[in-house]
């Protein structure tokens, strides 16, 4: 069984074919890039996305020597995400399914990053972190469920790395350029740390880094923005791995390429005898894989819905997601 996944939450349209067994054969990507200092205009991502669709799909299926006719399923990520954006790939994907007469699956894109996730690193019941554009969270698999063991109160790890950048002029999205920035400081600034019960809250620590923005310089502001939200993020994730003593902890979503995450991260790991396993950098951000991926295993569950009931869901909660694949 092969199948086609389409990827359109946010900034990113992809497309990818994998099979039923794991195997990735194409993985094509177009990503919105928004004007320096700006954040992502949902309009004009969205139109990004429906100018670059055409060549993306037909892209991914000539890398994997494929036809629509070759097509098992066809699966879409149907939230959470920006609406416009969304709107693009489950309309291109309904109309797939339509037209080729192939089922159709909806996908939960945080979902997405899991499962891609496990299948790239091996693991088999981690304690996950989530930690892209839209997710901050830790969860764990229980009873078909990913349950959430933590998350954030606020913005996202990645919007307040995003949203530091841009108000130092930075284009989004600007991890790796605040971790460039960050590994040039040596003087650490007091930010809030804010944890509330196994919850996180990181717009305190925006506020007071861009307030301070005037008087210490954008290195060691990055610098610290990195250790606070990274010691605040480790202090959770230790906790829900001491409750719930997991063999291996994987970390996935475009945050997971951070190098300084990955030093403070290994510490935890080791401490509690854990596995740390980190998402391959080529694949932490958003694509078609994460997408097709989960298709296949909802397919084999005998998963899929009517062309005219194919839905998308802006805040769609992960825990309310049945993986039927996770005991
Ligand atoms: P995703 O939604 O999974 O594509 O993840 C995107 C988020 O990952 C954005 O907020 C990026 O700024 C963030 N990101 C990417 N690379 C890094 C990095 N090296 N360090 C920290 N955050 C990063
Ligand atoms: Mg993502």
């Amino acid at each position: 069984m092969i199948g086609l996944g389409i990827e359109s939450t946010a900034h990113t349209f992809g497309a990818s074919v994998v099979s039923d067994n794991g195997r990735i054969m194409s993985n094509v990507k177009d990503v919105y890039k928004p004007p320096e200092g700006a954040g992502i205009h949902p309009r004009e991502a969205s139109r990004h996305h429906s100018d670059v669709a055409p060549k993306v799909l037909k892209d991914s299926l000539k890398k994997a020597s494929k036809t629509y006719h070759d097509l098992d399923f066809i699966a879409y990520s149907a939230g959470p995400g920006l609406g416009p954006c969304l709107r693009v790939g489950a309309t291109l994907a309904r109309f797939i399914s339509a037209y080729y007469d192939k089922p159709l699956i909806p996908v939960h894109h945080g979902v997405g990053h899991i499962e891609l996730g496990t299948l790239l690193t091996g693991a088999k019941d981690p304690l996950v972190l989530l930690l892209s554009g839209g997710h901050t969270m830790i969860l764990s698999a229980h009873d078909k469920r990913w349950r959430v063991f933590g998350e954030t109160l606020d913005i996202t790890l990645g919007q307040l790395i995003d949203q530091f950048g841009r108000s130092v002029g930075l284009s989004s999205p600007s991890g790796p350029q605040v971790e460039a920035l960050a590994s040039k400081g040596k003087n650490f600034v007091q930010l809030p740390y804010v944890v509330k019960g196994n919850d996180l809250s990181f717009s305190g620590i925006l506020s007071a880094a861009k307030k301070s923005l005037k008087s210490v310089s954008v290195e060691d502001l990055a610098y610290s923005l990195q250790e606070v939200a990274f010691s605040m993020l480790a202090e959770t994730a230790e906790r829900a791995l001491a409750l719930t003593k997991k063999p291996e902890i994987m970390v996935v979503g475009g945050v997971a390429a951070n190098k300084r995450l990955k030093e403070i991260l290994s510490s935890v790991a080791e401490r509690h005898g854990s596995e740390l396993l980190i998402v391959p950098a080529e694949y932490a951000g958003d694509n078609g894989a994460q997408i097709a991926w989960p298709g296949a295993l909802y397919r084999k569950h005998g998963y899929s819905v009517q062309p005219e009931r194919a839905f998308i869901d802006q805040s769609w909660r992960i825990d309310e997601v049945e993986v039927p694949w996770r005991g």
